[in-house]
Formats: structure tokens, C-alpha cells, sequence
């Protein structure tokens, strides 16, 4: 995997803007999601979209009989809750890295927004078939473990699942710990990306896959993988991705492979180890249960089993919330409305909140200031009471000299 360096000093890069990188693209990676917070990117989305219970969204492009194809990618970041935005800057060289609005490195969120971005260009491109974008990958796959779970029949008739979420510019993935693709499959996969691609930077079959969702799907479809988009370092402050390669070489080439006519070899469940949502304790993630447990995060990324367990909108904050919801039917919008409403109270127990506090300052300055304007005017009489003292004292040791200078000289007292 070719690596990209980071520029020596910061002010080899600017503030990007959307003549450097595409505007839906800038938008995305404007706005920090930690898992809970994936529906800040809604606004972003094109319209058509169906939210199902748990908040991924889907779009479903051509005819029923079309959707053999399933691109995936996640809304999440690695980001912590309380961040909020994130500032993109740019390279002479097109590379794109994260600062927080005050200027310091920050995760960009490139993983996966640009994974977002390159599903948004097939979309618009109308490529036939099942589009969704996960909510909690990081947070070990909730999203897709709940599809696979609750929701199988939307994974029917699907021959593959290609998900945008792999770092580096040249891996077809073949194994997420376990086999999730044919080599066949990855090969072909390969061979029609590679039709635009410069001999310097190949795509070919690898299997040193981690996770992502389509490691989720591999009990239903058929091949599973997950494809370089040009982000590095991700999960880090260092994380950026190459607008160039991005744009002039990665989408047009994706815009022309030919998905329907990809080879189709391995057999949904093949080669499987039990690493799916049902049977994940072999890497560290605790089973799915009915019961509607937390998810323990994917254990290779333990370090940030925080954002999932410690997060007040967390999977079992969400589903109580929905507890008290009617029977979901599938791809409602309850959930999503059931947040939306938390939301709101907390806003406006903060908003209430700091103007209680607020007027209670305000009211207790405004007692200082009274009292201090008050002892202000007691002073001033004093002194006006003082000045007419002094005044009559003046006075008084006037007529006393006056009469002194009467004398002129006679002795005042004769003993
Ligand atoms: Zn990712």
C-alpha cells in the first residue's frame, strides 16, 4: 500500500474549498458523526431515501429484478461525541486532512465519507442497485448486524455486496478474518477497476482484510468485499485521502465497471468460520442477542469501545426510546423520529438550563451593582455633609483671625 506523508509544515496547506474538492463531499467531512449522530448527514442526502429502524439509509436504483448489486458504505466516524465540525484542508497535491475549527489536527472522517461520496456519484449516475449507508461501523457493525438480523430480506437476490471502506488505492478485499469473496470474483472485480487505472496503482485481490459491514452480509450474499477509496492513516489526526486520485481516476473507473456482469462464485455461508453477526465471538464481539444487548465493540479496534458503551445515545437508549413506539414496520422512520424527539428536550433542557442560570447571575450582579451605587451615595452625602463642616470650620477660624488682627498686639490674656 503506497503511503502518502504528511506535510512538513502546516503551511504547505489551505482551508479546502468546493472548487478543490467536490461540495457534497466538503459537506460530508464538515460535520463530525460519532455513532448516534449520523443523521446530521440527512440534510446532505439526495431525496428518495428510506430510513429503516435502527437509521441506515437506503436507495433502491432500477428494477427489482436489477438489484444483484449492494454498495455499501457508514455515516459514522471515530469521531468523540462533543466534536462537532471538522475543517478540511488542502494540499497543492490535492491530499485533504482534518483540522478542528480552532486549527488543531483532527480525525478527518475520511473513513467513511469518502465512501459516502463515491456511492452519492453512483447514485446520480443511476448504476442499478441497493445503496445503504450503515449507521455504527465503528462501533463494530451495528447497523449491518441488525440488517442481517431483522431486515434478511433485504439482502434477496443480491449477488454482491461491494463496500467503499478500505484504506490505501489498491485492495479488492478477499477475507475479513474470514473468506468473504471468491478469488475469481476480487480478480474480475480488479480487472474492470484496473481498465482506468495507472500501472503504478493496480487493484488486486487482498486478504488482509479487518472489517467493515460487508463482513455482515456473507451468510446472504454471495461475494463480499471492500475496496481501497484513497483514505490513510484513518482513526488517527493524521488521516487524509488524495482528492486527485479520488477524482481523476478512482469514480471514473468505478463508474464504468459493468457490476451485472462480475463473476459469481462463492456460495452465501462458504468459507465461513462463524465470524458473522450470529456466531462473533471469535474475535472479540460478543454474540447478537435477541435481547437487544450493546454490541461490544469489534475487538480490534478496542480502543474505542467507549464511543459505544459510555454514548447517551447509545443502541439501548434507542431502543428503549422505540419501547414506547407503536410495532415498527420495516423502513419507518420511528427511530430516527424517536431521536429526533430526545434531541430536542435536551436541547431545550440545556437552552432552559443556562438561561435559569443566566437570569440568576444577572440578578445577583444587578444586587451588587444597587448596593454599590447605594454605599456610592451614602459616600457622597458624607462628603457634602463634610464639605459644608469644613466650610463652616473655614468660617469660623475666618472671624477668629479677623478678630486677632483687631488686637494689634495688645496682649489678649493679662495675667
Ligand atoms: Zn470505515
Amino acid at each position: 500500500m503506497n503511503q502518502l506523508s504528511k506535510p512538513e509544515d502546516r503551511d504547505a496547506y489551505v482551508k479546502a474549498t468546493s472548487e478543490d474538492v467536490d461540495e457534497r463531499l466538503l459537506s460530508l467531512l464538515s460535520v463530525a458523526t460519532a455513532h448516534g449522530k449520523e443523521h446530521l448527514l440527512i440534510k446532505y442526502m439526495p431525496d428518495g431515501y428510506y430510513k429503516d429502524p435502527i437509521g441506515n439509509l437506503w436507495y433502491f436504483i432500477g428494477k427489482r429484478s436489477e438489484h444483484k448489486t449492494m454498495f455499501s458504505s457508514h455515516m459514522d466516524t471515530v469521531h468523540g461525541k462533543l466534536v462537532e465540525a471538522v475543517v478540511p484542508m488542502i494540499t497543492d497535491d490535492g491530499i485533504v486532512y482534518g483540522t478542528t475549527p480552532t486549527g488543531l489536527p483532527s480525525v478527518l472522517g475520511a473513513d467513511d465519507k469518502v465512501g459516502m461520496y463515491i456511492m452519492l456519484r453512483l447514485l446520480e449516475a443511476k448504476v442499478p442497485g441497493v445503496y445503504c449507508f450503515h449507521v455504527g461501523e465503528e462501533c463494530g457493525g451495528i447497523g449491518s448486524s441488525w440488517v442481517a438480523k431483522e431486515r434478511p430480506a433485504l439482502l434477496n437476490n443480491i449477488d454482491r455486496c461491494i463496500a467503499f471502506d478500505r484504506a490505501g488505492y489498491t485492495d479488492v478485499i478477499t477475507e475479513q478474518y474470514d473468506q468473504c469473496c471468491s478469488e475469481e470474483f476480487a480478480k474480475d472485480l480488479a480487472a474492470q477497476i484496473n481498465k482506468g487505472m495507472p500501472a503504478m496503482s493496480l487493484f488486486e485481490p487482498d486478504n488482509t482484510g479487518v472489517f467493515t459491514d460487508s463482513a455482515n452480509y456473507t451468510d446472504h450474499i454471495a461475494e463480499c468485499t471492500n475496496l481501497s477509496v484513497g483514505y490513510f492513516n484513518q482513526h488517527t489526526v493524521n488521516e487524509h485521502f488524495d482528492n486527485y486520485w479520488l477524482e481523476e481516476l478512482f469514480i471514473p473507473a468505478i463508474l464504468k465497471v459493468e457490476w451485472s456482469e462480475l463473476i459469481t462464485k462463492r456460495t452465501p455461508g462458504d468459507s465461513d468460520y462463524g465470524y458473522d453477526f450470529n456466531l462473533c465471538t471469535k474475535h472479540g464481539r460478543k454474540e447478537y442477542k435477541d435481547s437487544l444487548k450493546p454490541y461490544n465493540t469489534y475487538g480490534s479496534y478496542g480502543g474505542y469501545g467507549g464511543y459505544s458503551n459510555n454514548d447517551p445515545w447509545s443502541y439501548l437508549t434507542v431502543n428503549s426510546a422505540w419501547g414506547a413506539l407503536p410495532s415498527l414496520s420495516p423502513l419507518d422512520d420511528y427511530p430516527s423520529a424517536g431521536l429526533a424527539v430526545i434531541e430536542k428536550a435536551l436541547e431545550k433542557q440545556i437552552v432552559a438550563k443556562g438561561s435559569t442560570a443566566f437570569a440568576k447571575d444577572t440578578a445577583q450582579l444587578m444586587q451588587v451593582v444597587q448596593s454599590m451605587e447605594a454605599s456610592l451615595a451614602t459616600c457622597e452625602e458624607k462628603l457634602n455633609t463634610q464639605a459644608i463642616l469644613i466650610a463652616n470650620q473655614r468660617s469660623l477660624l475666618g472671624q477668629a483671625e479677623e478678630k486677632l488682627l483687631d488686637c494689634n498686639g495688645k496682649p489678649l490674656f493679662v495675667q
